[in-house]
């Protein structure tokens, strides 16, 4: 196996085009890694802006893209899928002969073919998908640790020069991240079942508790920990990003959404019925998935249902617990 080029600087200068949770948590990474020499970073807004000179984690902060990218060998669009084509046709003209292009969002075939098109001849390339985050957006948000032990997906274009993708695979397995290569379509596939789904059922179930509001105002929080808490944390990610996402994705989210009733369906069923075999094989099947997921290092086994509660004391409760005459 090839080893990266850690530590020594893999680009000139790395242009971040948005500085949010993901940006800012590049800047971080790869300032710490030494794996570029300068680093420019831009973001829609003043204020945000602002927020990353007074972080320090840029070298330079650009007021526009154009001018962000003015001389960068390596161009990250961190922002929102839906607005990468728009910026991809800002940039395109002031983007440096062979440099190379990609991104981070978490649909890829929409990217590229949004992007792409605006991308002078001469200009590499290669979308990403580092498949790590949290439910936190902007660039206070970010960390250098994020994409350690991750993996980041790149979705190179048949013709992409392979010079390119080795260099980018590299920067990204500098950062920490284990690298796969696939097609954007087959991406977009995988993602839907193992992010886009996900984060559908838990909007829907955590709205759906909402509009019992009587009930959500007392019991549904106050018992919370019993796995509806970690619902309303992927419910709380950032509302613009996966309204692009599941519009960007469409076909491929609707199809798992098929999936997902026809499975729905069968486990009704099985509970109507009383059809406790069909329930407990279900179960026994998924609790071994977690377990592989643990085994290759993707979580943690720590337990989580029984996390300490914010509010309540980090220490054990002394016993008993209660008074004996209460
Ligand atoms: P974020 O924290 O909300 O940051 C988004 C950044 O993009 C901000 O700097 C924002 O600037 C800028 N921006 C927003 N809308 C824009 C527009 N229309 N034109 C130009 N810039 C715009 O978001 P994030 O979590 O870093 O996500 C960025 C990308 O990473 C998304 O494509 C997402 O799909 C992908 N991703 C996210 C995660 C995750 O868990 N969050 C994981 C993997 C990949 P202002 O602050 O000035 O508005």
């Amino acid at each position: 196996m090839t080893q990266p080029l850690l530590n020594r600087p893999l680009f000139n200068r790395l242009a971040l085009i948005g500085t949010g949770l993901i940006g800012s948590s590049i800047a971080r990474a790869a300032r710490e890694q030494g794996t570029v020499r300068e680093i420019v970073a831009t973001a829609r807004s003043a204020a945000t802006r602002q927020r990353v000179v007074e972080l320090a984690i840029a070298d330079q902060v650009a007021a526009t893209n154009a001018e962000a990218v003015e001389g960068a060998d390596l161009v990250i669009v961190c922002i929102p899928v839906g607005a990468c084509g728009a910026v991809a046709q800002e940039i395109g003209p002031h983007l440096a002969q062979g440099a190379t292009v990609s991104d981070v969002g978490s649909v890829k075939a929409s990217v590229l073919h949004e992007m792409a098109p605006h991308l002078p001849a001469g200009i590499h390339f290669v979308p990403a998908h580092p498949v790590a985050g949290t439910e936190y957006s902007g660039p206070d948000a970010g960390f250098a640790a994020l994409f350690v032990n991750r993996w980041c997906i790149l979705t190179p274009p048949q013709n992409a020069d392979t010079q390119a993708v080795r260099r980018l695979k590299h920067f990204w397995q500098a950062l920490g991240a284990n690298v796969e290569i696939m097609t954007a379509e087959h991406h977009d596939l995988v993602l839907a079942v193992t992010s886009h789904l996900p984060h559908l059922i838990a909007y829907t179930i955590v709205g759906t508790a909402d509009e019992l509001s009587q009930v959500t105002r007392s019991e549904v929080l106050q018992f919370s920990a019993g796995g509806f808490r970690d619902f309303t944390r992927i419910a709380a990610s950032d509302p613009t990003m996966w309204r692009d996402v599941f519009l960007a994705n469409k076909d491929a989210v609707l199809e798992m959404l098929g999936r997902f009733n026809e499975d729905v369906a069968t486990l009704t069923r099985a509970i109507r019925r009383g059809d406790g075999d069909a329930l407990f094989d279900h179960f026994a099947r998924t609790r071994a998935i977690r377990k592989g997921i643990v085994a290759i290092g993707q979580d943690s086994p720590a337990p989580d249902f029984g996390r300490p509660h914010p509010d309540l004391p980090p220490e054990p409760l002394p016993r008993p617990y209660a008074a004996e005459n209460e």
